[in-house]
């Protein structure tokens, strides 16, 4: 297999014509690491307006999980552009929704059976997830943590702290959320050994129930099973078990926010089954249809029992968005999630040797094709370099690989689920020159 062709200088005519264009149109508030304008994709490849190709290893951020323009999908797409394209889904009915939701539940990580709002988004999910649990409860008060990412809606924003940018000059938010430390065995609270960071963080939950949150008050926690935007940070085994023993106790949901690290992504179809507990309710969105804006909340039967009209939307469970998510999670089912843990192995194996190479790379982690590497100046202080990790993903992209940031200093690797063995060493040997290049 051949390394990506980069044809032209990057960005090439084209590409600076549209950024050049873009600069003076959208949004400030987007932030573009590499100048890549997007032609077309396939399956794990992106092509650029001047003819440049790209190995990805992003997936449109966690979106296209069974390869880009899958060809399943654009045929399921095509035949439900023909026939319609819309029709409120909350105020009538039709079979592709009715479909998805059944798809949804013979997936669902909990043994219950579940219910679905459809909604377009992750920021959405969040949101309806978050009322749901107020809803069911009559109670007012929510737990996340710090570092958490769940969208940017007012509601989701609430709780997202991976980043302060995100927050600030936005507030008041909701008021009723208490934020408390997620259990980072790389970078734990200073005095607490990696083996007790679960000890320390389910003491401090029982800190917050014993001062600012009384647990009668509180409707759910929200988590993501493995930290997305925070830096790809997996807990301990034994972490979710003992939060979820916690919250029992006390009658308060589970809620997982799955919107990045659900779908396959982790190498299961949901990444809380890797550690052994059942969440209440679930929130999926990004490569639940390959692309086509859609999202869901799926949650227990008997936690999702509203009355009629309490919560609604227009486009939620948009057509040609769950066809497209039908044939997803029939490709998902068809071998992709376990190609993903197949390959995942081999990749993060494979990111270890590279790791020998440069005392530079902190940590190796991720499960499944939810993979980073994190940089640092110092192997033992283990402080950011964000620098390096910057000029890195510069060098990576000159060179035809195309990878996003996470956290404060990780490099990400969330590629297609459809990744070979081939890919992954080209990604490899790219990585490896780039981090050469980027040492000087
Ligand atoms: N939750 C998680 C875990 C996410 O990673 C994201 C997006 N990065 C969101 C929610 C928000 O999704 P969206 O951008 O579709 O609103």
């Amino acid at each position: 297999m051949n390394r990506p062709q980069i044809k032209t200088e990057l960005p090439g005519p084209k590409a600076k014509e549209i950024i050049e264009r873009d600069a003076k149109v959208m949004s400030t508030s987007l932030s573009r690491d590499v100048p890549l304008v997007v032609e077309r994709t396939q399956d794990v490849w992106i092509y650029d307006v001047d003819g440049n190709e790209f190995l990805d290893m992003t997936s449109g951020v966690g979106v296209t999980n069974v390869g880009h323009t899958n060809p399943q999908v654009v045929e399921a797409i095509k035949n439900q552009v023909e026939k319609f394209l819309h029709f409120a889904g909350t105020d009538f009915y039709y079979e592709p929704q009715v479909t998805l939701a059944e798809s949804l539940n013979d997936i669902r990580p909990f043994k219950e059976q579940g219910r679905v709002f459809f909604t377009n988004s992750g920021t959405e999910s969040v949101e309806a997830c978050i009322k749901l649990a107020r809803y069911k409860t009559r109670r007012p008060l929510y737990i996340g943590f710090l570092g958490g990412f769940h969208g940017r809606t007012m509601g989701s924003l609430s709780f997202t702290s991976s980043k302060v940018i995100q927050r600030r000059y936005f507030s008041p938010m909701m008021p009723q959320v208490v934020h408390i430390p997620f259990p980072d065995t790389y970078r734990p609270p200073e005095g607490v050994v990696p083996e007790k960071v679960t000890d320390f963080v389910i003491w401090y939950l029982n800190r917050m129930f014993e001062t600012v949150a009384p647990p009668e008050d509180v409707a759910a926690v929200l988590v993501e099973p493995i930290q997305g935007e925070g830096g790809y940070i997996v807990p301990p085994k034994d972490f979710f078990p003992r939060l979820k023993q916690e919250l029992d106790k006390h009658g308060i949901y589970l809620i997982v926010d799955e919107v990045q690290s659900g779908m396959g992504r982790t190498g299961k179809m949901f990444a809380i089954e890797h550690f052994g507990v059942e969440p209440d309710i679930v929130s999926i969105a990004k490569g639940i249809a390959s692309g086509m804006p859609m999202g869901a909340c799926l949650a227990k039967e008997s936690v999702m029992d509203w009355e009629e009209s309490a919560h609604s939307n227009t486009y939620g469970g948009n057509p040609v968005a769950a066809v497209a998510a039908i044939e997803t999670i029939k490709l998902l089912k068809s071998g992709l999630v376990e190609n993903a843990a197949k390959i995942g192995d081999y990749f993060i194996n494979q990111l270890r040797e590279l790791q020998k190479k440069y005392e530079v790379i902190g940590d190796v982690r991720g499960i499944g094709l939810m993979l980073a590497i994190d940089f640092v100046k110092d192997p033992v202080k283990r402080d950011y370099n964000y620098e390096l990790r910057n000029k890195v993903i510069q060098e990576a992209f000159k060179r035809g690989l195309v990878c996003l940031a996470a956290g404060k200093s990780a490099i990400r690797f969330a590629p297609p689920l459809t990744l070979k063995e081939e890919h992954v060493d080209i990604a490899i040997e790219i990585l490896d020159e780039s981090i050469k290049a980027a040492l000087g």
